[in-house]
């Protein structure tokens, strides 16, 4: 007899977990199938070991900049190993947290390989073991790996994708990043200020495209003082491995094929959805460009089953993850015949995105070129962190805060941020959009001093031409 159950979830990273929770409050019994560890690419191998990391080399960066702050700190040095160790104990933390949080909620957590093998059925394989399960309703979130160089496959060894980059078998002494979205980005800083010597290499014409275009201008200035070589408008050709490192062949804009060496490199071109091998085919679910294609619920073409998260397309977002599995959850509760939730479709424009580099970078909406290119008649307000006492007093006045508005309306249409703190704050825009509030009760709001946020509010001042401190 197969085991029955209202939900079944397939996949336990930040969208399965999160909906597996949702369901399981809404009265559903509920199931969660994973193959590795729960908690996913996120808790495991993505947003939290990466900001442990990170938050290493911050504190390695203030002790070989303690003179700045009237300290001393005698040779300061690090073991890469302990270094490691803290951000894998930081992982399993979270990961022995969600084993909780299972318990807790009361979801059957199956471990193995889950595939849907009709509407309403999926098998689990463990080993030589195969369970049989049945539901009403199947959630997918299986999410996505790290996408390979189509002439070169990452070995672990001297080419390495994010998995690698986390766990790195020798600390490198000259690293080529290829590719600057967040994930580039955030090792390039690690590894920058832990010493290597950096080099990034971007196809498209600026550093992080996704950001507004004077983001990325500010971050090639700071990355490039900071000692890193940024190469955009240039090509990976080819990347080998040699006994001693990596070469690689790579085309600048003037065509011309530069080779140099490198001891590593970390492949960071985007990722691929595990859509694969898990029953989507025989079903008839609909794709697009490889990722799940669901409506603002989380449903796809196919009754009963539903997607979420990476699997689904971009952002490739831990919180957008859970919200859209919140979201499926309280969808499948309604069809389930529950009156009392009232679930509000996916609203994509809201998810904020955040690099946890140093600098940091953060950002809402549309950016300025965005906000034109969509038709809007647009007020930019921007502020710089020099003009800010606690920016100044913390030793990081490197930095700023600009907003975009609709001229017309006095909609906040989108606010980019860059340097210390600004993942924290951007929370603020977010609630604003959220709430859908104008300049004018950003003007009105009281912001505590000091904090880097009063930056937030004078960059609101400065697009209607009321900044105070510049
Ligand atoms: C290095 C790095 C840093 C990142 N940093 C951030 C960050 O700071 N902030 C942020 O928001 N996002 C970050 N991300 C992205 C974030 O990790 C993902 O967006 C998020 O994990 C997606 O969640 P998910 O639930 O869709 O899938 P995943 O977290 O990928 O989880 C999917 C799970 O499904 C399981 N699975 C797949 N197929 C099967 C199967 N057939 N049977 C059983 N189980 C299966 C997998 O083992 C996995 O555990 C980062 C990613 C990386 C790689």
């Amino acid at each position: 007899m197969a085991d029955t159950y209202d939900l079944i979830v397939l996949g336990s990273g930040p969208g399965g977990y999160v909906a597996a929770i949702r369901a399981s409050q809404l009265g559903l019994k509920v199931a969660i199938v994973e193959r590795e560890r729960l908690g996913g690419i996120c808790l495991n191998w993505g947003c939290i070991p990466t900001k442990a990391l990170l938050r290493s080399a911050e504190v390695y960066h203030y002790m070989t900049h303690a003179a700045q702050y009237g300290l001393s700190v005698e040779k300061p040095s690090f073991s890469l190993d302990k270094v490691v160790d803290r951000s894998r104990k930081v992982a399993g933390q979270l990961n022995a947290g969600v084993k909780g949080l299972m318990k807790k909620n009361k979801v059957a957590v199956h471990e193995g390989v889950g595939t849907i093998t009709a509407k309403g059925k999926l098998s689990v394989v463990q080993g030589d073991k195969t369970t049989e399960l049945t539901a009403k309703h199947i959630i997918v979130a299986t999410g996505a790996r790290a996408r390979d160089l189509p002439f070169a496959k990452a070995d672990g060894e001297r080419i390495w994708t994010y998995r690698h980059a986390m766990v790195p078998p020798a600390m490198p002494t000259k690293l080529l990043v290829i590719g600057s979205g967040a994930i580039g980005v955030e090792f390039a800083s690690f590894y920058n200020d832990m010493g290597a010597e950096v080099t990034i290499v971007e196809m498209l014409d600026r550093i992080m495209p996704v950001e507004d275009a004077e983001v990325s201008e500010f971050m090639t200035k700071q990355l490039t003082k900071f000692g890193m070589t940024i190469k955009t408008k240039t090509g990976l050709e080819k990347l080998e491995a040699t006994a001693s490192g990596v070469k690689a062949a790579m085309k600048g804009p003037d065509g011309k094929v530069e080779t140099a060496e490198f001891s590593h490199a970390i492949v960071a071109i985007g990722i691929v959805p595990n859509t694969e091998n898990i029953g989507l085919e025989k079903l008839g679910i609909t794709t697009d460009r490889g990722h799940i294609k669901t409506d603002g619920y989380g449903r796809t073409n196919v009754d009963g089953i539903w997607a979420i998260g990476d699997v689904t397309g971009a952002p490739w977002l831990a919180h957008k993850a859970s919200h859209e599995g919140v979201i499926a959850a309280e969808a499948i509760a309604q069809a389930l015949g529950n009156k009392d939730v009232h679930p509000h479709a996916m609203d994509k424009g809201n998810i904020p995105g955040c690099t946890y580099s140093r600098p940091q970078v953060a950002s809402v909406g549309l950016t300025e070129a965005k906000a034109k290119e969509a038709g809007y008649e647009v007020k930019v307000g921007k502020f710089p962190f020099i003009g800010n006492g606690k920016a100044i007093a913390l030793g990081e006045a490197e930095g700023f805060v600009k907003t975009v508005f609709d001229a017309k309306t006095g909609e906040l249409l989108g606010a980019h941020m860059v340097g210390a703190e600004v993942t924290e704050m951007i929370q603020g825009y977010v609630v604003a959009r959220q709430l859908e509030t104008t300049e004018a009760e950003l003007m009105e709001t009281v912001f505590a001093h000091p904090t880097i946020s009063e930056s937030m509010h004078e960059s609101v001042l400065a697009a209607y031409g009321r900044a105070l401190h510049i």
